[in-house]
């Protein structure tokens, strides 16, 4: 007989959380690295190439952090414009360090040949704190629309609106991992006041396009690539992943704007949430940060072979 998860710790079952519950949760959640030394202290050494741009600043408490990215300094309004984003989910490590990874070591391939804007950590505070969330029991990444609570979303939608209808191509770097089942799910439905189900976590790779402008080409030059790097996931019995029926070969859809995603930040033609998987014995955490990049490097090339 399957176990019955035992409740949250925070809250009610059935009753969605309150002010109480949200800072009992955020006073739980501890500071296990530090977004200074990982991520802010890297971008100098970026500066040869990018414009380090402070598009806004958090504060949580006696959390403060500003909001950087990194602007092509070979500007040229002549050219594409492509974003890349990391740490949307501050939890999802490879995100940041992908993103980092492409920005050092691959963005010189694609200067002269697009304009890049690179955002590598959306959510500082969770970035420290290894947390989905933010501060205030929001998800960043359902709060890229108009109403959106989330302070990270906003001041980055705030950012990128004057180049709204320029983007040619935008990646959103992602992981799903095993404490999305194990915390993050149940954490969302005990905030909600719902009951968890459970549910499978696929191992290896995939990709979420926009049900709204699916791109089958784009995402599987993307697939395709990061295949030669880690292995893509396999659908379920039911032939879906992550509750969602797989469209082809590692590739689900999700109505990204109306969900709120980051991959709908930008309008741009070309869009995908990439999902790295951390945690299976198959892959490391350096073949997650390659797998990134290379999902980058082949779907902005994929992108500006249709220009
Ligand atoms: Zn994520």
């Amino acid at each position: 007989m399957p176990s019955t998860p035992a409740p949250f710790p925070i809250g009610t079952p059935g009753v969605p959380w309150g002010d109480a519950e949200r800072a009992q949760w955020r006073a739980s959640v501890t500071k296990r690295r530090d977004v200074a030394a990982d991520v802010t202290s890297v971008l100098p050494r970026l500066a040869v190439r990018f414009e380090l741009i402070t598009y806004g600043a958090l504060q949580y408490g006696d959390f403060a952090a500003p909001l950087v990215l990194l602007k092509s300094r070979a500007w040229n309004d002549a050219l594409p414009l492509a974003m890349v984003t990391g740490g949307v989910h501050g939890y999802e490590t490879s995100g940041v360090a992908g993103a980092l990874l492409f920005a050092e070591r691959d963005a010189g391939g694609f200067e002269g040949r697009l304009n890049l804007l690179i955002a590598p950590c959306v959510s500082p505070w969770a970035y420290e704190r290894v947390q989905r969330w933010n501060a205030d029991a929001v998800d960043p990444n359902r709060s890229f629309k108009a109403d959106g609570a989330a302070a990270e979303a906003r001041h980055l939608m705030a950012f990128v609106a004057p180049y709204r209808g320029r983007f040619l191509a935008h990646l959103d770097l992602h992981e799903t991992t095993d404490s999305d089942e194990a915390e993050f799910r149940p954490a969302l439905a005990a905030r909600d006041g719902k009951v968890f189900v459970p549910g499978v976590i696929p191992d290896g790779f995939y990709l979420v396009d926009d049900a709204a402008n699916p791109q089958p080409g784009f995402q599987q030059a993307i697939i395709e690539a990061v295949a030669k790097v880690t292995h893509i996931a396999e659908p379920d019995a039911q032939g879906q992943l992550i509750g969602e029926p797989l469209k082809s070969r590692g590739v689900v859809h999700y109505d990204v704007k109306s969900v709120g995603l980051c991959a709908g930040l930008t309008h741009a033609r070309f869009t995908t949430t990439t999902e790295v998987y951390p945690d299976s014995p198959r892959t490391t955490a350096a073949q997650c940060n390659e797998a990134q990049a290379a999902a980058v490097r082949a779907g902005l090339e994929f992108a500006l072979r249709q220009t």
